[in-house]
């Protein structure tokens, strides 16, 4: 079925969008596969983006970890900070070949709102980002900057106040100016054609990482590991490697202060098939079918659902998923500082506190691969005012 992955994905929107969604997905079709946008694509993806982003061999956590050899893949490096831009980029050239002068966006560690407002300062378009009042005090200088580039912000009182309001009310704001508006999504979720049309702009992270790893170690990695808020990095990551059945690849949800409802974003991991968003697919929800409040220390992990790809990857074990706490993150993200000499997101801290403890497991001649997806500048707030556990050691359980 069109824009089904297994049972999940499809388009559960208001009547007034589908002709918009329809549009889209014929203008996207269109669009990658004409060479003149794919060259444009790739120029812009390297001068504007900075791409290709290294692949980095960490030897002093590999060292520190005492087992397999850890690789991270830099997309930290890629300008505004995180591997968003790759696709706000793609989505704004895909817009202005649609006539569409008027961008609206919606964020939440302010990352997708930045590289957005960004690539609208780059090719002359108005921009209008929501963002959730919460996740506009956690992430400030985002705000700011995004101010900067000539963003409008629009802040979103309702509910927990966070990604998911941000994402209605930019549905709602769609519906109402859905001729001249085009909506850049930030992550693979949402009704089709987002989920692959993100998918194929974020693939580019695996691409890279995959021809990059067979030069630097003449071999493939054991396991792929990103973190997975909407899922868009990950899956990035991922889709270069699926056809690898040796490769595992392991997404690492937001697992907040814990198990139990509402303390969590670890849709994967404890939530169950339901429609958010214009999509089915895994979500925390109550047992009336509600969906849940969430929690994490990171804000662009902090969203109740999951892009549907993910969750048939999922269904037929071809990805795992785990959870990684708050307090773990924080952990991972002085750790990477302090060893690396690099400051990563606390998203990515997620699935780095999980590399530590596969690499243990695999013993040294095993191969980790980590998507960095963005760099933890914007963190530095949320990291000191974070209550520690004393007794957090990286890459163990507690
Ligand atoms: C937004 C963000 C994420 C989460 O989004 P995905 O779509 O799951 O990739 C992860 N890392 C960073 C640095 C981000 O900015």
């Amino acid at each position: 079925m069109k824009g089904r992955f297994g049972a999940y994905g499809g388009q559960y929107v208001p009547e007034t969008l589908m002709s918009a969604l329809e549009e889209l997905d014929g203008a996207w079709r269109e669009a990658w596969h004409d060479p003149g946008f794919q060259l444009e694509l790739k120029a812009q993806l390297h001068a504007f983006v900075g791409r290709p982003t290294p692949l980095y061999a960490a030897e002093r956590l590999t060292e520190h970890f005492g087992g397999a050899v850890i690789h991270l893949k830099r997309e930290d490096l890629c300008h505004t900070g995180a591997h968003k831009l790759n696709n706000a980029l793609g989505q704004a050239l895909l817009a202005r070949r649609m006539g569409k002068r008027r961008i609206i966006a919606e964020t939440g560690a302010g990352q997708h709102g930045v590289a957005t407002a960004a690539v609208c300062a780059r090719f002359g378009l108005d921009c209008t980002v929501y963002m959730g009042s919460e996740d506009m005090r956690r992430q400030e200088l985002n705000v700011r900057r995004m101010r900067l580039l000539g963003a409008e912000i629009r802040e979103v009182t309702a509910g927990s106040a966070t990604l998911k309001e941000a994402i209605s009310e930019a549905i709602r704001d769609w519906v109402t100016n859905v001729g001249e508006t085009h909506y850049i999504i930030g992550s693979v979720v949402g009704p089709h054609p987002y989920p692959e049309m993100v998918r194929d702009l974020q693939r580019v992270i695996g691409d890279e990482a995959r021809d990059q790893y067979l030069i630097a170690e003449g071999r493939l990695p054991d396991v792929v590991v990103a973190c997975v808020g909407g899922g868009s990095n990950a899956i990035g990551m991922f889709t270069a490697f699926i056809e690898d059945r040796k490769v595992r690849l392991v997404g690492v949800e937001a697992g907040g202060s814990g198990p139990g409802r509402g303390r969590n974003a670890a849709s994967l991991v404890g939530g169950r098939p339901g429609v958010l968003h214009g999509s089915f697919s895994y979500l925390l929800q109550d047992p009336d079918g509600q969906v849940e409040t969430t929690e994490s220390v990171s804000a662009g992990l902090d969203y109740p659902g999951v892009g549907p790809e993910h969750s048939l990857l999922r269904d037929i074990g071809r990805a795992e998923y785990v959870a990684v706490t708050d307090a773990e993150a924080v952990a991972a993200f002085k750790l990477c500082s302090r060893l690396e000499g690099i400051m990563p997101a606390l998203e990515p801290a997620h699935a780095l506190h999980h590399a530590g403890r596969l690499a243990g497991r695999l013993g040294p001649d095993g191969r980790v691969l980590v998507c960095l997806s963005g760099r933890g500048d914007k963190d530095m707030e949320s990291v000191d005012g974070f209550q520690e556990p004393a007794e957090i050691e990286v890459g163990r359980r507690v």
